[in-house]
C-alpha cells in the first residue's frame, strides 16, 4: 500500500505538510503511477439527496423531484459511458428503492450519505452511529452489497467531529470523502492533507474533493455552488493542474443543481425560501448541464471504489 501518511490536523512543518506545499502532492503519484491506469482517472461523485432536506434542514420530506433529477443525471453519464459513486442518502434509499437499483444496475457504486441529513455537528458519536448504520442496513437491502465509502452531510466531519472516522471503519467501510482541506465558517480542516491519505486512528481511507494551493491557501474548486460559480475553464484548468501532479480530482454534485425551477417549485407546494437564498442556490443551475457533459468529454472518471481497489 502507497497511500500517503500524513494525518488530520498535524500542523505545517509537521509530518510533511512542508513537502506537501514544495512539492504539490508526493507521495500520491507512485501509488497511483504503479498501480492505476493512465491517463489518470477522475471521480465524479453525486450527493444523492432532495433539495429541502439536504439545504433547509433534516426536518423536510424527500420529494419526487428526486427521480427526475437524478435520471437527468443518469443519461448524462449514460451518453459519455461514465461511472460514477452515488452518496445515497437513506431517506432517498428508502422512499424510493427502485431508482437506487437502477443507478446500481447502470453500473454506478452506490456509497452512503448517511441515514437523515444531520450534520455531525449537531449530533453526537452515538447518534451517528446509528445515523449510519440504519443508511447501510437500507443500502444493502436494495442492492445486495454494503456500501464501502461514506460522505459525512456537509462535509461535517470537521476539528471536533474526527470520532467519526474509527466509527466508520468499525461499520466496515474503507474509505470517507468527508473533510473538505479548506478553510470555511461551516466545515473544513484546513490544514488537512489535499490527496487520499490514511486517519490518524483507524484504516479508513480519506479521499478529499478537489482543491487548488493558491496564494498559500487552499481553494475548493470540487462542486457544488464553486462548481457552479467558478467560470468553466478555470475549473478545468484546476482539474489539469491536479493530473498534471498525478493527483485524481474528486468532484462533486447533487442532482437538483440540475434542477432550474426547483426552489420555485417547491416553494409553490409551501416551503419558504428565503429571496437571497432563492437567488444564491438558483444562480447558474442552468450551466449544469452543459458543464457536466462538457467535464464527461474532456476528463476521465472512474468510482471511487475503483480508483482504490488496490488500497482497500
Ligand atoms: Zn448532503
Amino acid at each position: 500500500m502507497h497511500l500517503t501518511q500524513l494525518q488530520h490536523g498535524e500542523q505545517p512543518g509537521v509530518a510533511g505538510m512542508d513537502r506537501l506545499d514544495a512539492t504539490d502532492l508526493p507521495g500520491i503519484e507512485h501509488w497511483l503511477a504503479k498501480e492505476t491506469p493512465r491517463p489518470i482517472a477522475n471521480v465524479l461523485t453525486i450527493d444523492l439527496e432532495d433539495w429541502p432536506v439536504a439545504v433547509l434542514g433534516p426536518e423536510h420530506d424527500i420529494t419526487g423531484r428526486v427521480i427526475e433529477n437524478t435520471r437527468r443525471l443518469l443519461h448524462i453519464l449514460r451518453w459519455h459511458q461514465v461511472k460514477a459513486t452515488f452518496f445515497t442518502l437513506g431517506r432517498v434509499a428508502e422512499r424510493f428503492p427502485p431508482l437506487i437499483r437502477e443507478i446500481h444496475d447502470a453500473g454506478h457504486e452506490i456509497a452512503s450519505h448517511g441515514y437523515g441529513h444531520e450534520l455531525l455537528t449537531d449530533i453526537d458519536p452515538r447518534r451517528f452511529e446509528d445515523d449510519v448504520r440504519r443508511s447501510v442496513g437500507i443500502l444493502t437491502a436494495i442492492v445486495g452489497e454494503r456500501p464501502i465509502g461514506y460522505r459525512a452531510p456537509a462535509f461535517s466531519v470537521v476539528p471536533s467531529t474526527r470520532w467519526a472516522g474509527p466509527i466508520l471503519a468499525d461499520l466496515g467501510f474503507k474509505y470517507s470523502s468527508s473533510v473538505f482541506p479548506i478553510r470555511h465558517r461551516r466545515y473544513g480542516i484546513p490544514d488537512a492533507p489535499r490527496h487520499p491519505h490514511h486517519w490518524k486512528d483507524c484504516g479508513l481511507i480519506e479521499c478529499p474533493p478537489a482543491t487548488v494551493r493558491w496564494l498559500g491557501r487552499n481553494w475548493p474548486i470540487a462542486g457544488g455552488g464553486y462548481f457552479r460559480l467558478l467560470p468553466g475553464p478555470i475549473a478545468r484548468l484546476a482539474i489539469r493542474r491536479l493530473n498534471r501532479a498525478d493527483m485524481p480530482a474528486i468532484l462533486y454534485v447533487h442532482p437538483y443543481e440540475l434542477d432550474v425551477e426547483g426552489i420555485r417549485c417547491h416553494m409553490d407546494h409551501g416551503i419558504e425560501v428565503g429571496i437571497k437564498r432563492h437567488l444564491m442556490q438558483r444562480l447558474f443551475r442552468s450551466r449544469m448541464e452543459g458543464r457536466l457533459h462538457c467535464l464527461c468529454e474532456q476528463f476521465r472518471f472512474t468510482t471511487m471504489r475503483e480508483l482504490l481497489r488496490y488500497a482497500v
